[in-house]
């Protein structure tokens, strides 16, 4: 039942109606009867500083950020956790009981809890990961804070790669894919595969004894996480990783752990539902 003591979160971005996170949120609010309700607003390009001040007027306790405000909502904000300050962009909000925005980046560290969930430490690994993106630079960020032994960064346009490396701490360098058969992880943070079956690369060059990781969840058994299952690797998919970035999330809004099977089990459904 939504009263007037009902507490808010939201996404904003644009577009965003196609966004996951309010099924994905809404899904753990219900199975932990807690009195909060998760929707989503439209906000225009370049109105991110304008939709947080109406957090502030209208009492909205946490907000979701997606494309395009993440640079300016880290921008914006009172005060940031390591890893929004170190990449410069935050997917979530929280406001304080002080009235003082925090921004957070949780899309690294619900990277590294899919790989918990999967029965992977990646501390210690030599990891290979695809991509300069934004999703690669919060993997490259979250896996140099949890001590992993080096990065390789793999791109198409090597000036990302460059800049992408720079947030490995000093454990991450520029490679290529020959690469990719000397790791223990394995990394697609590219958008190769996302709507599509194909691979980013050979997949040839994978071997049993490696963790290959898909950041893309639709679908959720990519090309790749196929060829991995087939040559004995250990396989994690992307929808791990948005459903616990999503629990990070909650965590810091509500400071209770929701029900990630719950997450994940609405985000699975509503993937089918979609396409199939
Ligand atoms: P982005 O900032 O647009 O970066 C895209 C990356 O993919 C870049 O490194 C780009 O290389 C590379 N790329 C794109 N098309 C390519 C191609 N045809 N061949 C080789 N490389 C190609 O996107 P993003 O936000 O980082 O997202 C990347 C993927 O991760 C998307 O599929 C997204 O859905 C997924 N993602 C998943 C989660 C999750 O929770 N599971 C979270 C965030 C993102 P260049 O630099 O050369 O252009």
């Amino acid at each position: 039942m939504i009263t007037g003591t009902t507490k808010l979160a939201a996404v904003i971005g644009s577009p965003v109606r196609h966004s996951l996170s309010p099924v994905i949120h809404n899904a753990a609010f219900a199975a932990g009867a807690l009195d909060w309700i998760y929707t989503a607003f439209e906000v225009a390009p370049g109105r991110a500083a304008e939709a947080l001040a109406a957090m502030r007027v209208l009492g909205i306790s946490g907000l979701s950020v997606t494309m395009p405000h993440k640079d300016d909502v880290a921008a914006a904000v009172d005060v940031l956790d390591p890893a929004a300050a170190a990449l410069r962009t935050a997917n979530t909000v929280v406001l304080q009981d002080d009235g003082r925005l925090a921004g957070y980046s949780t899309d690294g560290a619900g990277f590294v809890a899919s790989l918990r969930e999967a029965g992977v430490e990646p501390s210690g690994m030599t990891v290979a990961v695809l991509g300069a993106g934004g999703a690669a630079r919060s993997v490259i960020d979250a896996l140099a804070r949890v001590g992993v032994d080096q990065i390789v960064v793999i791109n198409r346009s090597a000036a990302r790669a460059e800049a992408a490396a720079l947030l490995g701490a000093g454990r991450a360098r520029v490679g290529d894919v020959a690469g990719i058969a000397h790791v223990d992880l394995v990394v697609n943070a590219t958008s190769v595969g996302m709507g599509t079956d194909e691979a980013p690369f050979d997949l040839a060059l994978l071997r049993s004894s490696q963790v290959v990781a898909d950041l893309v969840y639709h679908p959720i058994e990519t090309a790749l996480l196929r060829g991995a299952r087939r040559c004995g690797a250990t396989a994690v998919d992307g929808l791990g990783m948005l459903v616990h970035q999503a629990v990070l999330q909650q965590q810091l809004w509500t400071g209770v752990s929701p029900d990630s099977a719950a997450m994940r089990a609405a985000a699975e459904h509503e993937l089918v539902a979609r396409h199939g």
